[in-house]
Order: C-alpha cells, then sequence, then structure tokens
C-alpha cells in the first residue's frame, strides 16, 4: 500500500513519520506532475487551511485531488485538513467539499484553541487528542456519522472513505487512528489485497 501526503503546507512530516513507524511506503504530493504515481489513500494535515487552499488551486491540485476523493479514493485530514473536505466552513470557504460535515474554523478561541484530553473514538477506544487552533464539526448530515466527541463537541467524523479529525493524532505516539485509516483503505481495495 502507498499513501499520498499532500505537503504544500503545514504538518506532513510528523503523518510520514507515522506511516514510516508502521511500515507504509508514502510519498509526497507537491505539484501536479505528483499526481501521475499511484496511491492508495490520501493524508490531508494539520496548517493553515486559508494557505492550502490558495495553494491547492494555483498549484492545479485541487480538480484532479477533488475528483478521486468523489471517485472514493480514502482520504484523511487532519485539523485544516478537515476544513479542506468539509462541505460547509464557518469562518472560511470550503475547498474541496466533499464530505458532509459543518466545520467551524479557530473554534475553540485564541486561549482554549490548544489543549491535549483524551477522550473515545468510535471503534477504538480512548485515545490521546492534541489540539492546535482546532476546527470542532458543528454538525454533520447526509452519510456522515460522528466518531467522537470532546465536552460535547463533535471532534471526528466519517462518510464513506473519507475520515476527519480536529485533533492531531500525529503528534501523538498513538498510532491507532492511522492504523484505522489504513483498515479503511484495506477495505476499500478487497480485491488487490493491499498490505
Ligand atoms: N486554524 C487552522 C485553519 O483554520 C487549523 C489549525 C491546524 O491545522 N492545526 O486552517
Amino acid at each position: 500500500m502507498t499513501v499520498a501526503v499532500l505537503a504544500v503546507q503545514g504538518a506532513f512530516i510528523e503523518h510520514e513519520q507515522v506511516l514510516e513507524k508502521l511500515g507504509v511506503s508514502c510519498f509526497e504530493i507537491r505539484q501536479k506532475r505528483d499526481l501521475e504515481k499511484p496511491f492508495d489513500g490520501l493524508i490531508l494535515p494539520g496548517g493553515e487551511s486559508t494557505v492550502m487552499r490558495k495553494l491547492l488551486t494555483d498549484l492545479e491540485l485541487l480538480e484532479p485531488l477533488q475528483e478521486k476523493i468523489r471517485a472514493g479514493l480514502p482520504v484523511f485530514g487532519t485539523c485544516a485538513g478537515l476544513i479542506l473536505l468539509a462541505k460547509e466552513v464557518e469562518g472560511g470557504l470550503s475547498c474541496f467539499g466533499t464530505m458532509g460535515i459543518r466545520a467551524k474554523r479557530n473554534a475553540y478561541g485564541r486561549q482554549l484553541g490548544s489543549f491535549c484530553t483524551t477522550a473515545e473514538f468510535a471503534g477504538i477506544g480512548e485515545i490521546p487528542m492534541n489540539f492546535i487552533r482546532a476546527p470542532y464539526i458543528e454538525s454533520v448530515f447526509g452519510n456522515a456519522e460522528i466518531l467522537s466527541k470532546v465536552d460535547g463537541l463533535i471532534v471526528a467524523a466519517r462518510e464513506g472513505n473519507q475520515l476527519v479529525t480536529a485533533f492531531h493524532p500525529e503528534v501523538t505516539e498513538d498510532t491507532r487512528v492511522h492504523q484505522y485509516f489504513l483498515d479503511m483503505i484495506r477495505a476499500a481495495n478487497p480485491e488487490n489485497g493491499i498490505s
């Protein structure tokens, strides 16, 4: 299995390190010709969603990636990556707009924007969660389902092959959310026995 990591801005290296730790090969998407290589899943890292949106547009990556996601490519967005996938964004613009969630940017305010906690994640159990100027999900709609809440606010969701977390699992030692994503990729490709 090969996972592509969007590497135009933000915390992409941390995701690559987790994938390496899990023995999964990965490469960076920085420009259009990187899309010529085959990949089975895509990670959209944390960073600044407004900057990433602009770079995705300028580099002509937005439409081809959006097409792949619409066609069922498994995708995992953390923090700013969550905002990129959301159909509705409060305090910002939608980018790929492929997932039935309404995201609220910088939702915890300046002081509370960054914090660590632990909470239940559906199908995994209790996991550590690091929030860094994080959004949260105000609501899910369509086929999107809630996977985790912290203090009553939605912080993780899934819709088909799309997974999002408002927190950053890549900055903790716990690799279970990435493993969950790798299981989604395997389930999406039963015929070619991806491992
Ligand atoms: N506040 C950022 C945004 O709106 C997200 C922060 C992050 O990815 N750590 O894009």
